[in-house]
C-alpha cells in the first residue's frame, strides 16, 4: 500500500464524522465553551489568555466535543458491572474522571459526557469519541483485571464496552 493511499483513507474516515467536517472556518477558530483552539486542522486546548488573543482574529464556534455534548451525541458507551463494581464504585468513578483530565491535553475532543450509577449498581459512562471508550476499557482492565468486551457497529462510529468484575 502506498503512503498516499493511507492518507486518503484517513481523510475519508474523518469526513464521515459530521462533527469534524462541520467546523472548517478557514484554519483558525476557538471554542466559546471550553477554550479549545482549532489550528492546522486539529483541535488543542489553550490557556485562557491564548484563547482571548485568538478570539480577536477568528471565528468562535463550538468545538466538536462541546457540540456533541450539547446534542447528547455519544460515540462511546462503557458499562461496568459486577460485585466488584458495586463495592468499589467511588474509586472507579474517580479513576475514570482522572483519566479524562489527563487525556484531554492530548486529545481535547475525547471527553466524558456523563457518568451515572444505575439502580443495579452498574456504572455507565458515555464519551464523545469511540476511541476514548475503548481506551477506558483497556485502562480499567489493566488496573483491575476483570473481563472486557468490545462491540463495534459496522456503519457508525459507535463503540460499546462492557467490563465485568
Ligand atoms: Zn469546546
Amino acid at each position: 500500500m502506498s503512503p498516499n493511499r493511507s492518507v486518503r483513507k484517513k481523510s475519508i474516515d474523518n469526513s464521515k464524522d459530521p462533527y469534524l467536517s462541520k467546523v472548517r472556518p478557514g484554519d483558525l477558530a476557538t471554542c466559546k465553551k471550553c477554550s479549545a483552539i482549532y489550528h492546522n486542522k486539529r483541535w488543542s486546548l489553550a490557556k485562557k489568555t491564548a484563547q482571548k488573543a485568538a478570539e480577536k482574529k477568528c471565528a468562535t464556534v463550538l468545538c466538536p466535543a462541546c457540540q456533541k455534548m450539547k446534542d447528547g451525541f455519544a460515540e462511546g458507551f462503557v458499562t461496568l458491572k459486577g460485585e466488584f463494581v458495586k463495592k468499589n464504585r467511588d474509586e472507579l468513578v474517580s479513576m475514570i474522571k482522572n483519566r479524562e483530565t489527563r487525556s484531554i491535553y492530548y486529545n481535547p475532543l475525547s471527553r466524558i459526557m456523563d457518568i451515572s450509577v444505575k439502580r443495579s449498581g452498574a456504572i455507565e459512562v458515555t464519551t464523545t469519541t469511540d476511541k476514548f471508550a475503548q481506551r477506558l476499557g483497556q485502562l480499567i482492565q489493566k488496573a483491575y483485571n476483570g473481563k472486557v468486551e468490545y462491540k463495534w457497529s459496522a456503519d457508525t462510529k459507535i463503540t460499546r464496552v462492557l467490563w465485568t468484575r
